[in-house]
Order: C-alpha cells, then sequence, then structure tokens
C-alpha cells in the first residue's frame, strides 16, 4: 500500500479546522483512494478541540496525527517545520497537501526544503496517472497553466481554495488521535504582541465564496462603504486593487493579485477596476466574474463573463437594492 495522503491542518487559532479544509482532505481522500491508501490529518496547534478533530475525521481523515502544545502558538515556521519534517521522515507519506494560506505557502516552502521534496505551490488540480502524481498549476501570472510531477515522494502540494471539490463528509466518524511526543524546537522569532482585527461580519477573503472588490475607481477610503453595503447583503468577502492598498485605502491583507492574496470564489465582482495582468494574476479562476467600469475599453472586460459599463457609484447602490429585494423573498 501506498503512503498515507497527510493534510496539515489549517485552523481559526480557536481550535476549530478552517473551511478549506473539506477541500484539501476531499482531495487528499480522492487520490488516496485511487492509489489504495488512505488520508490522515497532520495538526499542529495549542488548542485542539473534539469537535475539530471529530470534524476532521468526518472530511476524510482516518487518522488524525496533533500535535499540541502552547509551543506551536504563534505559528513560527521555524517550529513548525523539524515537526513535520520528523513525522515525515518516521511515517512516509505519499504526498503531505496544505492550503494555500499566509502561514501554509511558508510552512509548506520551509518542509520541502528541508526534506529535499518538490512542492507545487497553488495547484489547481491534481490527478493520479498510473504510479505519478500530475499537478497543474498558473505560472506567468496565470497566462499558462503548467503540469508537474515529483522525482520523489512525498510529493507536497498546496491548494488553491476554492477550486477542488469538498468530499463528502462521513456524519459520525469518529477520529483515531495519535500524540506523538516531540521537543519543540526552539524559537528564534520572539512574539511580541497580538493585535486582534475589529470583526467586520464579513466573510474571509480567501474563503469567501463572493468576492466584491474595489480599485482606484473608488477615489478614496470612504468609498468603500458602498462595497461593504453590498457585501453584507450578498455575505461576500471586500477585497481591493494594489491601486487602493496602496493609496492606503484598504489594508494589504484585502488586496488581491500577484503580490497579494489569490482567491478563487463562485461570484467576483471588480468596482472601478482596470483588470492589469497583476489583479487578474490573484482572481481569475473565479467561477463567474463580474465587472463594472465606466471605460468600455477596460481590460477586466475581456476576462468577464459580465460587464456593466458605467458609474459604479450609481451602479453598486443599485444592485443592493435588487439583490436585497431578491433575497428577501
Ligand atoms: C510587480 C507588480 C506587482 C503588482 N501586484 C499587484 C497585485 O497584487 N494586485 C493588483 O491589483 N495590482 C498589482 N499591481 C499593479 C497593477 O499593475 C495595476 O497598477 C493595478 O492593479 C491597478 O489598480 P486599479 O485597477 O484599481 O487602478 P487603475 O488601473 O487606475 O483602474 C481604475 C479603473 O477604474 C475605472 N473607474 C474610474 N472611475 C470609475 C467609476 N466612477 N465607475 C466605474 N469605473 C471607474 C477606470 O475606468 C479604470 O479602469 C502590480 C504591479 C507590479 C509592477
Amino acid at each position: 500500500m501506498a503512503g498515507a495522503f497527510w493534510s496539515v491542518v489549517e485552523d481559526d487559532r480557536q481550535g476549530n479546522p478552517k473551511k478549506v479544509m473539506a477541500e484539501v482532505l476531499g482531495e487528499a481522500t480522492r487520490l488516496a483512494g485511487e492509489m489504495g491508501s488512505q488520508a490522515e490529518a497532520v495538526w499542529l496547534t495549542d488548542k485542539a478541540t473534539p469537535e475539530g478533530l471529530k470534524l476532521l475525521a468526518e472530511l476524510g481523515a482516518k487518522r488524525v496525527w496533533l500535535f499540541e502544545s502552547a509551543a506551536f502558538s504563534p505559528y513560527r515556521g521555524e517550529v513548525w517545520t523539524p515537526v513535520l519534517a520528523e513525522l515525515a521522515g518516521k511515517e512516509a507519506p505519499q504526498a503531505i497537501l496544505g492550503a494555500v494560506t499566509t502561514r501554509q505557502r511558508e510552512l509548506m516552502a520551509r518542509l520541502a526544503a528541508r526534506l529535499g521534496a518538490g512542492l507545487s505551490a497553488d495547484s489547481t488540480a491534481l490527478a493520479v496517472d498510473g504510479e505519478r502524481l500530475v499537478a497543474t498549476r498558473p505560472v506567468y501570472s496565470g497566462k499558462l497553466l503548467a503540469k508537474m510531477t515529483w522525482a520523489k515522494t512525498p510529493w507536497l502540494a498546496t491548494l488553491r481554495p476554492n477550486v477542488f471539490r469538498p468530499g463528502d463528509a462521513q456524519p459520525g466518524a469518529a477520529p483515531q488521535v495519535d500524540r506523538p511526543s516531540v521537543a519543540a524546537a526552539e524559537a528564534a522569532l520572539k512574539f511580541v504582541e497580538r493585535r486582534e482585527e475589529s470583526a467586520t461580519g464579513l466573510p474571509e477573503l480567501t474563503e469567501a465564496e463572493i468576492v466584491v472588490s474595489g480599485g482606484r475607481g473608488l477615489k478614496g477610503p470612504e468609498n468603500f462603504v458602498i462595497l461593504e453595503n453590498l457585501a453584507k447583503v450578498i455575505g461576500a468577502a471586500v477585497g481591493a486593487s494594489r491601486a487602493a492598498v496602496d493609496a492606503g485605502w484598504r489594508p494589504h491583507r484585502f488586496q488581491i493579485g500577484q503580490t497579494g492574496r489569490t482567491i478563487s470564489p463562485k461570484l467576483y465582482l471588480g468596482f472601478g477596476i482596470s483588470g492589469a495582468i497583476q489583479h487578474l494574476a490573484g482572481m481569475r479562476t473565479s467561477k463567474v466574474i463580474c465587472a463594472i467600469n465606466k471605460d468600455p475599453e477596460a481590460p477586466i472586460f475581456k476576462i468577464a463573463d459580465y460587464g456593466i459599463v458605467g458609474d459604479l457609484f450609481e451602479v453598486a447602490p443599485l444592485l443592493t437594492e435588487e439583490f436585497k429585494k431578491l433575497l428577501e423573498k
């Protein structure tokens, strides 16, 4: 039997696996099934909850490797990487899958270097081909799709959120939990202060099924409230172009694109965004793209499924009202 297909758990820091784990574990379960193996989860946390462990089992993890210690919070790559590398050395997994999140982007790259293994970062498809795994990932800002495979195991890959189909949940599945003992490495970075983000009540950008995004066309930070009003009605997250972020209108964590977040929601609505290649790199795999721009020649219309040529200051409030009416019905 091939080694297990591991999924590195991304959690909300409160002991609950994030929504993207349904996709990562769903994919691990599907691939492991094709190779006669099983999906397992590896969870480093300072706080695992019974509900979180149960959820991992229901999402397909036949076993959960749990490393629970205060040393793992907050995340520091130099503490997490040796733990994962040591376990991988002992257990010889076939593959290690993670999600494209801020910390797993770094963690998986570190782990690949430590194991001398290959990493397909930001994968949008994985397929078993005989004894091999073939990954697809966008390159050159999404202009090309590269297919790649690995020279040796373990096969490491991070999966773009909202692209992979979540697996069928198995309600009632009970987790088999292994708690290997480990001496966590000393952190090179000292944790100074945590500042909690003020809750917006809106979903997180990379996990949201709908994203409303604003660019320079918004003309100022005060006008983002127009997009927030729309987002509240349709349950969307609010993102921004780099022009809006560079102008100081939104913090960098809301930036979509090559030097920001990569998103793949079911619906992307772009207001006053021209559609520069670097912006498209972060959102072109969205399932449905709708652009609102007063310039009919704006490049974003070339990739948009729906386009509205108009003034966003008129269109956005109209859309908000219409969605409100429709959704109240
Ligand atoms: C190395 C590098 C990395 C980069 N990384 C990123 C990145 O990660 N993300 C990113 O977004 N960009 C990135 N950029 C910048 C990118 O090239 C563009 O400059 C940027 O995306 C432009 O942002 P924008 O579309 O908001 O602004 P603009 O290009 O100025 O477009 C504004 C649009 O708003 C429209 N508009 C104006 N008023 C209205 C109105 N009232 N109603 C409707 N429409 C209106 C205009 O017609 C125009 O199309 C990067 C650039 C470089 C060189």
